[in-house]
């Protein structure tokens, strides 16, 4: 085994800062600053200093040698393209303002790699030629470049950022299916290995296009995505995610009109008939495509997800509140009895099962109660139409979803032909004809995956790195340098720390206590080691585990064990 070196905090090049720098909106790059591992060159642009260096180092070698195992090799492509590419796939006119553009002194056209489907499309069209050569894997870690509308939340959305991002290349689609699942599979070993929680969510194929995507969430309060997910492992973006609302009803007899005064939302009628949120049914009036009027329903505790409505009605908009008025259509007290002439009526699912429900008039200040399905009023059509909730049933296992914000560090995707048509990339199949490469893609955020680890691992002192990524794993700290019984013991200890095959620290500056510890809780050492005089007269050193806190005393001469075992923890 061989021995690394020993950082010295005297030397290292680590600036540690007491406060929060202003010009970070998120915990982890105010930690990132202040621990001295990252600096802001300017909007979304970022240097880092050897001590996020080293967790980079350390994150690239998890995603390397998962990609390796998983038999996908390494090349690297540039970081500049040629717009030529970009015309060939036709996406030059397409990709919009986040691509950076430039011209080079001869005045072709250049653009800084947003992504690499073209470079690596263009590269293999010429060299794989046959079924024989099938399948292929190929990966870089490479500089990315999206001049990001907003770039923010420092490495979480900047604008040059690392990314890890591979290309598969099979014959057909069930080759493609074998090679995104091996994909699927090294994700989920590389965010494992990170040591951190997250759920890989169903995603929408957006831009890049393709026929089915999965994105890994790195579970964070301050997320931008919005999961909702069950033990059972199904979990969905809360936008696609399809839970099952459970309405109740109201029993009330046959169809009454109520004078309800001064009711228009859904909290206040519950309030009048003293009942359940979920016993009533809730009205949003919209337009198709062809310009025709819809009210939807869905019960009462839950919101009408727009996104599912136009998936069920094409086109769907929601009404101003000038179309309601010209429409005739009674907001506050809108029911499917007595609606105005044409105006269709859509319905959640789940309501299908309420055989009476309460409803609006369609006068302002009454409702009804005891509408009865099939005889009262008609559904026109049935489809999802809910915002998923947190206690909604799964619907893979019935049991009560759960929501959680989630950090997307890596996405992968079955693109299919749609890079390999329209450049023209083709093999020669078994039967002599040409045909295009099935293509794969998948992608990871080496930095943003780094910044996520801090959302997700710190507390109000500082990171608190999971121990495969910690830029080291112990941190030796002598309580008195110059002392001559603590500072030789606390650099054998670190000797033998470091002989024993562990990344080693040791914070050899002149300074006080409280301001080591104050520094090594905030750049986040997974293991602390303290040498004080008191306790290395009685033979013993203090191990704090920086994810629990608390010093407990170990022998000096088990201190190797110890902290191995706290590393093991
Ligand atoms: P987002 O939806 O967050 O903008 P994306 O879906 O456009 O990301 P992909 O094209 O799927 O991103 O890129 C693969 C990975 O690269 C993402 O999962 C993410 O980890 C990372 N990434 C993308 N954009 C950025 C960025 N601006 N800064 C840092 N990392 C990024
Ligand atoms: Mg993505």
């Amino acid at each position: 085994m061989s021995t690394h070196a020993i950082l010295r905090m005297s030397t290292l090049y680590a600036p540690t800062l007491k406060e929060d720098p202003s010009d970070q909106d998120i915990v982890s790059a105010k930690l990132l600053v202040r621990a001295g591992m990252i600096r802001k060159e300017a909007s979304g642009l970022y240097t880092f200093l050897p001590l996020g260096m080293r967790v980079l180092h350390k994150i690239q070698n998890i995603v390397r040698e998962e990609m390796d195992s998983h038999g996908a090799q390494e090349l690297l492509m540039p970081f500049v393209q040629d717009a030529d590419l970009w015309r060939r796939s036709g996406r030059w006119g397409v990709y919009g303002d986040e691509m950076m553009r430039l011209v080079d002194r001869h005045g072709n056209e250049f653009c800084l790699g947003p992504t690499h489907e073209e470079v690596i499309t263009d590269l293999v069209q010429n060299e794989l030629r046959s079924y024989k050569d099938l399948p292929r894997n190929l990966y870089h870690i490479q500089l990315k470049f999206r001049d990001e509308r907003r770039p923010r939340f420092g490495l979480l959305r900047s604008r040059e950022f690392i990314m890890k991002d591979g290309y598969s290349f099979d014959a057909d689609e069930a080759g493609l299916d074998a090679s995104y699942a091996n994909m699927r599979d090294a994700y989920v070993n590389i965010t494992e290995r990170m040591g951190l929680a997250y759920r890989v969510v169903e995603a929408d194929t957006g831009e890049i296009g393709g026929s089915g995507s999965e994105e890994f969430m790195v579970l964070a309060d301050t997320g931008e995505a919005e999961i909702a997910f069950c033990e059972c492992g199904y979990a969905a973006d809360t936008e696609a995610a399809s839970g099952k609302p459970a309405p109740t009803c109201y029993e009330a007899g046959a169809l009454t009109k109520l004078e309800t005064p001064g009711v228009h939302t859904i909290a206040e009628l519950a309030e009048f008939l003293k009942c359940e949120q979920s016993s009533l049914a809730k009205a949003f009036s919209g337009k198709d495509a062809e310009g025709n009027l819809w009210v939807l329903f869905v019960p009462g505790d839950h919101e009408v997800n727009e996104l599912k409505a136009a998936q069920l009605i094409s086109g769907f908009e929601p009404l101003t509140d000038e179309e309601m008025k010209d429409a005739g259509l009674c907001k506050g007290s809108m029911g499917p009895v007595g609606l105005p002439e044409g105006v269709k009526v859509a319905a959640d699912h789940s309501l299908a099962n309420i055989p009476t429900w309460v409803v609006g008039a369609n006068e302002d200040g009454y409702h009804y109660v005891g509408a009865k399905l099939g005889s009262d009023f008609t559904v026109d059509t049935w489809g999802e139409l809910c915002e998923v909730k947190e206690g909604d049933a799964c619907p893979c296992c019935g049991k009560p979803l759960q929501l959680a914000r989630g950090i997307e560090v890596g996405q992968i995707f079955k693109l299919g032909t749609k890079y390999s048509e329209a450049m023209d990339a083709t093999y020669m199949a078994e039967d002599g004809s040409e045909k295009p490469f099935v293509m794969g893609c998948y992608g990871w955020g080496v930095s943003r995956s780094l910044a996520a680890a801090v959302e997700q691992c710190h507390d109000e002192d500082g990171i608190v790195w999971p121990a495969s990524i910690a830029p080291a794993q112990v941190i030796v700290i002598p309580l008195n340098m110059g002392d001559d019984l603590v500072e030789p013991a606390a650099n054998e200890v670190a000797r033998k720390l470091a002989e024993a095959g562990l990344e080693v620290v040791i914070d050899d500056r002149d300074a006080r206590a409280g301001f080591k510890f104050a520094d090594a809780d905030l750049i986040g050492w997974p293991v602390q080691v303290v040498l004080g005089k008191r306790g290395l007269k009685n033979g013993e050193v203090e191990i704090k585990r920086r994810s629990v806190g608390e010093k407990v005393s170990v022998a000096l001469d088990s201190v190797v064990d110890a902290v191995k075992q706290a590393l093991a923890e």
